[in-house]
């Protein structure tokens, strides 16, 4: 920050009322507030309690993907204004606070894509009560004068999102939320409400300690989506993986999907692939050009690009409701990374399908970044060394401290640990290369996180219900089956199910002779996949998934016995599969959103690409899916009855309401003289 606004800052009067903040209990001012600004007809569950818990204490709320979480601090910031939103993604703030601008709410967002007079400017605005709403990151706020000056300022509301970055045990930590706990005490303990979409109950203990929250009042729902469909596609060699990505993205055609991968370089690769085909793709990584990545990121929120192709650098900023697959083309190492990821299908609450590739060799790459972060002692050593020699006599660590260090998280913690770092990894304890560095807290969280990626690798082998698999992982109770993942679509009916039960029975008795462990003699999945297939001879059970050369010479004919055994005893059992067929009907069979019956719709989703295009925006900014299907069915015929059509709100029918009471009489008047 510049000395301008350092100036500016401290010559600040003392103007505000710092005094704790003043939310109404209130809550019709709330629901009316949501109408007129938003169009939305009334609180949901979750945001009613969290904003319920912020009458009177701090809150810690766990709240899905497209529950609306932001309408927590959204709808005090606009009863009380000077709300502080921390959020960890440039992308991310800088997309909310487009669309809060859009529905005519005077928010702004102060990070290191700014000049230094546009933060100054924003600051002041912020200062005068001319904000309802400031965003800013994490790093911002380790600038005193800055932290000083929203102090001065006075904040009603203080919210932390996706607070699951203050938890080392979770899957994205970021040490810059270590501070905020110290940060809200400068700020004078405003009422805080930390937001998270995804958190186990560890986690979730983890969150309020580190916040200070330990009395929040803690608001949890369910993270189960209805709305997604899981499944598991089982691979084998890279080509293998890229027809069925291509098969799968070309039935796809037209629609908004994302495709994860764990190298930069396949990304590129899986891009040109896809537009080879003729598909609308392009792929997306932190290793491009930061207005390339802005360039492409924005081309895909307006639906000019269909597929992006991305590793887990994209995402945090991506709030498309619209998103209709998510294909994890390789796997993540964690089920909460691999969740978040695949809950951006589908916030409208559309069906949206999310897949996940697994291969025998699926775990290679998380373990290979798990080693890369986790360095061995000698490796610490080699890092302390260097910041010992390159830190002046102030013990002021430099931005450079650690150069380009994989694992410089872990070893910061380390030497934290061994009191060699204060706990703001700022300044060095210690100017001796030879200090003791205990490295226990390395190797404690290299062993959670090979854990982590146990329960990711059950995930992609278990045959029972995803959903239920997920909402266990999440401290939640199980559902027996949910009839929309592929296991349970799988298991129903005579399609071989009663098969798999044999062909684990047999594995067992092989596992006892053999002395072996059943999962050596085949993974679950691989008896699913006999059972699907059915191979008659050698030949096809190669072709199984799981069976090579070496299982087929071992265990083929009493695999084959049992398999004919089998159809024997079952003559009416439906027509076998073969692997590839069972896997293209367990996609293809899943819900897809249907607006073929409303033309009118088509109309309205072609209007509203333009109008993004001419305001420069994204298209849900204008109009989310879901509104566009209200608007069809409602065809509204003036300003007052558009208004009463959900996600419209005072800003939009001012803004895009004569359009689109255009499109819709147009639409009408030709339909009449079709007829
Ligand atoms: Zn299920």
């Amino acid at each position: 920050m510049d000395r301008t606004l350092i100036t500016e800052i401290t010559e600040t009067p003392e103007s505000a009322d710092n005094t704790s903040a003043d939310l109404p209990a209130d809550h019709e001012t709330y629901t009316a507030l949501l109408a007129e600004k938003f169009g939305y007809p009334g609180l949901r569950p979750g945001q009613s309690e969290a904003l319920r818990g912020l009458d009177t204490s701090d809150v810690l709320a766990v709240l899905p993907t497209g529950s609306g979480k932001s309408m927590a601090y959204v709808l005090p910031a606009l009863v009380s204004g000077r709300v502080l939103v921390v959020s960890p993604h440039i992308a991310l703030m800088q997309d909310q606070v487009e669309s809060l601008v859009a529905n005519g709410i005077s928010a702004a967002f102060i990070n290191s894509n700014l000049t230094n007079v546009q933060k100054r400017d924003t600051y002041i605005k912020f200062r005068d009560g001319d904000l309802d709403l400031l965003y800013t990151s994490p790093e911002s706020l380790a600038n005193q004068v800055f932290v000083t000056g929203l102090a001065k300022a006075g904040i009603n509301l203080l919210a932390i999102d996706e607070a699951h970055c203050v938890s080392e045990w979770g899957h994205t930590f970021r040490p810059d939320y270590l501070r905020l706990d110290s940060v809200r005490k400068q700020l004078g303990s405003p009422r805080t409400i930390a937001l998270t979409a995804t958190a186990t109950s560890q986690a979730r203990d983890d969150i309020a300690r580190r916040l200070g929250l330990d009395d929040a009042v803690r608001v949890v729902h369910s993270v189960d989506r209805p709305n997604l469909t899981f499944t598991v596609n089982f691979g084998g060699g890279n080509s293998e993986k890229q027809d069925f990505l291509l098969d799968y993205a070309t039935k796809r055609r037209g629609k908004s999907g994302i495709v994860y991968v764990g190298s930069r370089k396949r990304t590129e690769e899986l891009a040109e692939l896809l537009a080879g085909a003729g598909l609308s793709a392009a792929h997306y990584h932190a290793g491009m050009a930061a207005n390339t990545r802005s360039d492409v990121q924005r081309r895909f929120m307006t639906d000019q690009i269909d597929v992006m192709i991305a590793t887990n650098a994209f995402g945090l900023g991506v709030d498309k409701p619209d998103v209709r697959f998510i294909v994890h083309y390789d796997m993540p190492g964690r089920l909460e990374a691999y969740y978040q990821e695949s809950g951006r299908a589908g916030r409208d609450g559309e069906p949206a399908e999310c897949v996940l590739i697994y291969t025998p060799y699926s775990a290679a790459g998380p373990r290979r970044f798990i080693d890369r972060d986790h360095p061995p002692a000698s490796e610490l050593r080699i890092a302390w060394r260097r910041l010992c020699a390159l830190v002046g006599p102030d013990s002021r660590v430099p931005e450079s401290g650690f150069g380009r260090f994989d694992g410089k998280v872990m070893a910061i913690r380390a030497f934290q640990e061994s009191e060699l770092l204060d706990k703001s990894a700022d300044t060095l304890l210690s100017n001796n290369p030879d200090a003791d560095i205990n490295s226990m807290v390395v190797d404690r969280h290299r062993e959670h996180e090979f854990e982590m990626l146990e329960r990711m690798l059950g995930y992609a082998q278990t045959l029972g219900c995803r959903r239920s698999y997920i909402l266990e992982y999440f401290g939640e109770k199980s559902v027996d089956s949910c009839g929309h993942c592929d296991n349970c679509l799988n298991s129903s009916g005579s399609d071989g199910s009663g098969l798999v039960g044999k062909i684990i029975q047999l594995r067992s008795e092989i596992a006892e002779q053999s002395r072996m462990d059943p999962v050596d003699v085949f993974e679950d999945r691989t008896a699913r996949a006999l059972a699907d297939a059915r191979p008659k001879d050698e030949a096809e059970l190669l072709e199984v998934w799981g069976i090579g050369p070496v299982r087929a010479r071992r265990w083929g004919k009493q695999l084959l016995d049992e398999v004919e055994k089998w159809e024997t005893d079952n003559p009416d059992a439906t027509p076998r599969s073969s692997v590839a067929a069972a896997r293209k009907t367990t996609v293809s069979q899943s819900r897809r959103p249907d607006h073929d019956d409303m033309p009118l719709f088509d109309v309205l989703r072609e209007w509203r690409k333009t109008r993004a295009a001419e305001e420069g925006v994204p298209a849900f900014v204008v109009f989310s899916d879901r509104t566009l299907a209200a608007l069809a069915s409602a065809k509204p015929s003036n300003l007052d009855e558009l208004f009463t059509v959900f996600g419209v709100g005072a800003a939009k029918r001012d803004r895009f309401g004569r359009g689109v009471l255009e499109v819709i009489e147009e639409f009408q008047s030709e339909a009449a003289e079709a007829n």
